[in-house]
């Protein structure tokens, strides 16, 4: 009888010792040498280039100045040069379409000619622009196909890369993406035109601080967590292929009660695979820094230092796709859904989040006195306004399929958004309510008791994990970006919101200075601003229930599903707030909108389908097997005389439960075959109300099966090979 080999097969190779197993380990490398020795950064274009021309190309590069034709052909043929001494045979304009991933398209430097030659083609033409064949890419209505134009626009400001492959290399050159019209088809133009915006309200802002800047800008350092999963278990299970995430799966007896996997010491496989990752991330000029286990098992983590946020944006991207390429040799699959497990903790990309000048001046830092920090308190209560004025904004952004799984689960921050602060900061804003700032409390040293140990200074704030959206030291970390996600999204609406409650402050001083000197009229705007906006301040648990009620009374939106949350993304509020500042148009507003929408519909519904299949073609014929073997054994036993009772208990079991589970998996294949509707929202909306109840159905019938089904017959890895067998 054909039992199922697949899954014991699959537990034999991972725990087989691998051929190359020596080759997991990565040669070992000298950071120092090889950081950014596949990155074209401005020290090598400023010794390749004519001076002159590099004057120029520094202008455009941190001062946003206009690019002139003569520059970009020069710096196409430094570039072409620098690539081609790589390796390079190819160059790709590299774009981040609203797939959120990113995209390229390939073209040969050396274009043959009829007479059996060759011609090396690259000019600052084709370094400046490109013209993919666009209508692949989703344009949420911008672009109609007849019109299936677009431009990819080169983005001097992030640095050009060399991606390797065994056959060969391609120059990689950041780009921006727009239609014919101009309109942004991708992430990074709003991205930068956000960046445009965040710089003139703080400079407007450090104008009246006296403070001399040459640009404001965001910085970005994104947390990216993930899931590693041997390759024999991955491909064994078609929801993990198809979907990202387990469809099924009972979870296990231990799952992360015992927290023995955060901060555990790191396997070798995984050890190595991360060392490999990195390496490959210093080449590229990609500053990784810390690493870790997280709470779940099979869990990991990845941060680098933070860079200006396009830059960051850009190298996020990077480092998703370099974790995903490396995994494949170590026989790992590298899996960033938001909710890869049932009861395990999902993961998201905390993004560290700060404002500070060209000059280096971080505006979020606070110092040892915070109470007194002026500059600091002014960007400060900018960023509590922001945030409470556009939750909704915030939660749109975020929303998708895969983030619904987390947002208010396990560990993940809750749907509600809210700002933790830390005890020193609610300490010295309660002050600042009451329009008298005093003191700062100190944190103190931490005496452990023991003089062998050395005391160590507290921070006078404590973690939040609970919260979406904490102040950790010098800069807030959004703490509900998915995993799966570009941060360009987000970090665009921080921008944007950051520069427009900066504005509103300046105005609110300035009003204030015609009659006050500038300490009255600072503490006047502080004390307003902060009494307006405190609603959105919370420092307890965002976990419990007490919350949701609480943030009830306070008029706080607790959207808690995609579809509740999109909406608010093209609002009239928010077309009015990002025209104000150029960095959307109502169209692309409206385009994002009907994208997102649509990627919801189709995650889950290759969800419902991928769900319905599985039961259909592994898991009720394992039931119907196993009962047959049950089933014989009644017969002989009977005929035998042997007490059947148990075995009978068991196989009528297994019947009613199988009943049970066919009759839920047909409503569900009845939910998929209806669309609910003919749009794209009226799909999206059947998905939500229809499909994913149904889907849950049929997976609780199916887990409870799992415990129940003999072990050999089971159809699929289950989660405790997955991520127990290593
Ligand atoms: P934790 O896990 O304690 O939050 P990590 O060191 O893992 O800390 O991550 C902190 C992240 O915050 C890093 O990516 C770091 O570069 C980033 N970060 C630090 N300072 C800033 C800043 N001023 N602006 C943006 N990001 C920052
Ligand atoms: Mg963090």
């Amino acid at each position: 009888m054909s039992k199922s080999f697949k899954r014991f097969d699959a537990i034999e190779a991972v725990k087989a010792p691998k051929n190359g197993m020596a080759g997991y380990v990565p040669a070992s490398f000298d950071i120092s040498r090889i950081f950014g020795e596949n990155a074209l950064h401005m020290n090598e274009l400023k010794d390749r280039l004519p001076k002159q021309i590099w004057k120029e190309l520094k202008k455009t590069i941190t001062e946003n100045a206009p690019l002139h034709p003569d520059v970009a052909d020069a710096v196409a043929v430094v570039m072409k040069n620098w690539a081609t001494e790589r390796g390079a045979t190819h160059y790709t304009h590299w774009f981040q379409p609203l797939t959120g991933f990113t995209a390229e398209k390939h073209d040969s430097f050396i274009t043959p000619n009829q007479g059996g030659g060759a011609v090396a083609e690259f000019s600052g033409k084709e370094l400046v622009q490109g013209e993919p064949d666009a209508s692949s890419f989703p344009s949420g209505g911008l672009r109609p196909t007849f019109e299936a134009r677009g431009y990819t626009v080169w983005d001097p400001t992030s640095p050009a890369f060399i991606m390797e492959n065994e056959n060969g290399s391609t120059l990689c050159i950041p780009t921006a993406f727009a239609s014919w019209k101009g309109e942004a088809l991708d992430h990074k133009t709003p991205l930068l035109r956000s960046t445009e915006a965040i710089n003139k309200a703080g400079l407007r802002a450090l104008e009246l601080f006296g403070i001399e800047a040459r640009r404001v800008t965001s910085t970005v350092g994104a947390e990216q967590e993930y899931f590693l999963i041997d390759k024999e278990f991955f491909y064994r299970r078609p929801d993990l292929v198809m979907a990202g995430r387990s469809l099924f799966g009972a979870v296990p007896p231990k799952g992360q009660e015992l927290d023995d996997h955060y901060f555990g010491s790191i396997e070798d496989r995984v050890l190595s695979y991360m060392l490999d990752v990195e390496k490959e991330l210093y080449r590229l000029g990609v500053p990784v820094k810390t690493r870790h286990n997280e709470v779940a098992p099979g869990q990991y983590e990845i941060a680098p230092i933070f860079e200006t946020s396009n830059i960051a944006a850009d190298h996020q991207q990077l480092t998703m796709i370099v974790l995903r390429k490396i995994a494949r040799k170590y026989d790992l699959v590298c899996m960033m859904h938001e909710k890869p497990f049932a009861g395990l903790n999902g993961s998201g990309k905390h993004t560290n989040w700060s404002v500070s000048t060209t000059e280096g001046l971080n505006l979020l830092e606070p110092g040892n006195d915070p109470h007194t920090n002026k500059l600091f308190l002014f960007f400060c209560t900018a960023v509590i306004r922001a945030v409470n004025m556009h939750q909704d904004l915030l939660r749109a952004v975020i929303a998708s399929a895969g983030n619904d799984h987390r947002l208010g689960a396990n560990e993940a921050p809750p749907a509600v958004i809210s700002i933790f602060l830390g005890d020193q900061l609610d300490d010295v804003y309660n002050q600042l309510k009451s329009g008298e700032l005093k003191s700062s409390k100190d944190g103190g040293l931490l005496g452990l008791g023991t003089p062998v140990l050395p005391p160590l200074h507290k921070h006078a704030g404590d973690r939040n994990r609970t919260s979406p959206f904490a102040f950790t030291g010098n800069k807030f970390e959004f703490r509900a970006v998915g995993s799966n996600q570009s941060v360009s999204l987000p970090v665009t609406v921080l921008n944007t919101i950051m520069a427009e409650s900066v504005e509103y402050m300046c105005e609110q001083l300035e009003d204030k200075l015609k009659k006050d000197d500038f300490e009255t009229a600072l503490r006047k705007v502080l004390t307003d601003v902060t009494n307006e906006n405190a609603n959105i301040l919370f420092n307890g648990d965002g976990y419990s229930e007490d919350w949701q009620a609480e943030a009830k009374k306070r008029g706080l939106l607790n959207l808690k599903s995609t579809m509740d949350a999109l909406p608010y993304l093209n609002s009239e509020k928010n077309v009015k707030l990002f025209e104000k500042y150029k960095v959307l148009s109502k169209a692309e507003l409206d385009s994002r909108f009907e994208i997102l929408v649509g990627q919801y519909f189709m995650n889950i519904n290759i969800e419902g389908e991928t769900t319905a299949s599985m039961v259909q073609t592994m898991i009720v014929p394992a039931v119907v097997r196993y009962i047959n073997e049950l089933a014989a054994t009644l017969d002989r036993g009977e005929k035998l005389g042997l007490s059947i009772g148990g075995t009978k208990r068991v196989a009528q079991h297994l019947s009613e439960e199988l009943d049970k589970l066919i009759e839920a998996n047909e409503e569900l294949i009845k939910q998929n075959a209806e669309l609910g509707g003919d749009t794209e929202l009226e799909k999206a909306e059947h998905m939500r109300s229809n499909i994913i109840p149904a889907m849950n159905k049929v997976r609780d019938i199916a887990d409870g099966l799992e415990k129940y089904v003999a072990d050999d017959y089971w159809p699929m890895p289950t989660y405790r090979d997955m991520l127990f067998v290593k």
